[in-house]
């Protein structure tokens, strides 16, 4: 490479180990921000369109970096997925996620149920339903008032186990979502089997003004309603996205049009 590239070659090899330099101090950050507690959620409110009343939350974590602000999970889940901290972080945000919400109910605000995202990594593991027992036994969280969120293509994976972890958490009586349903891959067949709780309308096909969007969203309620799910629209931006939704019999929604994602002590506000 170095003779065909020539010159070229050293920014080359320098982009890359600045790249890999970057990983490794984001890594060893990361751990830190563990320990010394810089991670925090926001929960951002899911309304009931029939009801018009707040029935869930979903929690999204935050990194609160010393230096450099807040930094969105984008940035950091990928990198905590591929080494291996995400298991750490994520039984983290699931502690949390329950304590809170029990505390919220213990103060007598209307109870909700809290949605917490689960990546791959955490959903593979075999002690998963053994940790979120232990959570919801230690923090008194009643588990239908928890729900867990997994993609399609988490789902549909050949591991055997993942049905029989759905399974489980479901007896449970905790819930299960199918998140950004519809940019994934999902099979009828899967979806019949798996005993998930509700879906969730990936935001592309409620806020990207595309002509099928509409089409879309109309049958993914339909499906779901037919399979005895609830569903529900995540990136409720406008208000004519609201009333189509109502419309067509869309069971809840989440989105800017509503309320951003907020920190704690704003969200018990709305409640
Ligand atoms: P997600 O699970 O699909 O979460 C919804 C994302 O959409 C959130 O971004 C939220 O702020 C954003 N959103 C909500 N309403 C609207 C809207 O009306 N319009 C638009 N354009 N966006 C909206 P956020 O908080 O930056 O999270 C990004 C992703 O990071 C999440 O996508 C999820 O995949 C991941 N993530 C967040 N928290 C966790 C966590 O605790 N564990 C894991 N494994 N992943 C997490
Ligand atoms: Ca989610
Ligand atoms: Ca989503
Ligand atoms: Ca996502």
């Amino acid at each position: 490479i170095k003779e065909k590239y020539g010159s070229n070659y050293n920014i080359f090899e320098s982009a890359i180990s600045e790249k890999f330099k970057a990983m490794l101090t984001m890594e060893s950050e990361l751990r830190k921000a563990l320990k010394d507690g810089q991670f925090e959620l926001h929960y951002q409110p899911q309304k009931n369109l029939n009801s018009d009343e707040i029935v869930g939350m979903e929690a999204l974590l935050r990194w609160k970096h010393p230096l450099k602000g807040y930094i969105p999970p984008d940035d950091f889940i990928g990198l905590a997925e591929k080494t291996g901290l995400i298991i750490d972080i994520g039984d983290w945000v699931l502690q949390e996620a329950c304590r809170q919400n029990k505390a919220w109910q213990d103060k007598g605000f209307q109870p909700v149920v809290v949605g917490v995202n689960l990546s791959a990594k955490q959903l593979y593991q075999r002690e998963l339903v053994g940790k979120v027992k232990k959570i919801l036994d230690e923090t008194g969280l009643a588990p239908g008032y928890l729900e867990l969120e997994i993609t399609e293509t988490m789902a549909m994976t050949n591991e055997e186990n993942i049905l029989e972890t759905i399974q489980c958490l479901r007896q449970l009586g905790v819930m299960v979502s199918i998140d950004d349903f519809g940019t994934g891959y999902s099979s009828f067949k899967y979806l019949s089997v798996f005993p998930v709780t509700k879906l969730k309308i990936d935001k592309m096909f409620i806020n990207e003004n595309r002509e099928q969007n509409q089409a879309i969203v109309k049958s993914i309620i339909h499906m779901s309603h037919s399979l005895n799910m609830k569903v529900i629209a995540e990136g409720v931006e406008t208000v004519d996205q609201l009333r189509f939704l109502t419309d067509e019999a869309c069971d809840e929604m989440q989105g800017f049009y509503f309320s951003k994602p907020l920190p704690p002590e704003k969200l018990t506000k709305l409640l």
